[in-house]
């Protein structure tokens, strides 16, 4: 078995999205937006993002379904989609079907891991709350990391987000009367368009070992076997939520059009992050980097102009990184 860091970074244009809303005020619906500064002039402006808690949603909700048809144990919330990742002990019992707490920080993180791939994975936090817990604090940190997606930098200056005008209309039924306001319902949806940057990092290093006491961190907490399993169903996960795009909300009335402009996957044994796709000369930036310094990587690049599909490039990195979690 061996380790696998996973680096993904990519353009995309997302076109007519309102992927991540914010707030409601009245019959106004929000985009989120978040500040950038504009490399060289140092301006800052405020652009539509997508934040990283939705793609990490999205994620492990595909990480669940998942590993529920592999077999793999997933607690009864993950596997409804509801991320409350043993909070607290009543979500803890309720999530576990558990009738008594672990008495100690090993044996509630074995509880914990060992019976929920998507905590295990994507991590947790629990507080206690309760009298008499006799583990008052445990956490985890996620396997993998995301991040905001933001318009590519030349786009900044030009990006646009704009309330689009909706109606619901009911005059001539006998629910409203003539003149009433409610007969003829208006609101408006903030959407966006943006060349926009997607970064994805999964470290398999940790998954299925102990992290939070230094004396057994790294110790295998279910057998060796599922720990590989595990990992592939991990890296199986981001190649099925990528084809897919399966993060975002309002997509059943603002479904996006989609279109990926270039992506790099680089698969390595250790550590190696993909430079920033907010500048254009990151495939260049990655080529170099490469050739400086290597955890055994090897690049996986797409280009729209290019003669493979996008599908194509991703599913032969996965493979890659699969290879080598088999060992
Ligand atoms: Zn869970």
């Amino acid at each position: 078995m061996g380790d696998v860091f996973f680096s993904f970074r990519g353009r995309v244009y997302v076109n007519v999205e309102a992927l991540n809303m914010v707030e409601s005020i009245g019959n106004y619906v929000k985009h989120r937006r978040v500040p950038v500064v504009v490399p060289e002039s140092y301006i800052t402006y405020m652009v539509p993002a997508i934040s990283g808690e939705s793609i990490a949603h999205g994620y492990q909700y595909v990480l669940a379904q998942k590993a529920v048809e592999e077999g793999l144990p997933v607690c009864r919330l993950c596997r409804a989609g509801i991320f409350l990742k043993s909070t607290n002990t009543d979500v803890f019992r309720y999530a576990f079907g558990a009738s008594s707490l672990p008495a100690t920080e090993k044996d509630l993180e074995k509880a914990i891991v060992a019976n929920c791939i998507v905590e295990d994975v994507g991590g947790f936090l629990y507080a206690a709350e309760e009298r008499g817990a006799k583990v008052k604090n445990l956490k985890r940190t996620s396997n993998f990391s995301v991040g905001y997606m933001i318009p590519v930098a030349e786009a900044l200056v030009n990006t646009v987000v704009e309330p689009q005008l909706h109606t619901r209309y009911a005059l001539g039924t006998k629910f409203v009367k003539r003149d009433e306001a409610r007969g003829q319902m208006i609101y408006y949806v903030e959407i966006a368009s943006a060349p926009y940057v997607f970064s994805f990092d999964l470290d398999t290093r940790y998954i299925g070992r102990s992290t939070f006491l230094v004396e057994t961190a790294g110790e295998p907490l279910v057998g060796e076997e599922e720990i590989i399993k595990r990992r592939l169903v991990a890296l199986d996960a981001f190649a099925e939520f990528m084809i897919e795009m399966m993060f975002g909300a309002k997509k059943t009335r603002f479904l996006p059009v989609i279109e990926w402009e270039s992506f790099i996957a680089a698969v390595s044994d250790g550590t190696w992050t993909v430079p920033s796709p907010f500048t254009n000369k990151y495939i260049e930036n990655a080529e170099k980097k490469l050739e400086k310094y290597s955890k055994n990587t090897k690049l996986y690049i797409y280009r729209r102009d290019g003669d493979k599909s996008f599908e194509e490039v991703l599913l032969e990195a996965i493979e890659d990184a699969k290879n080598r979690v088999k060992g």
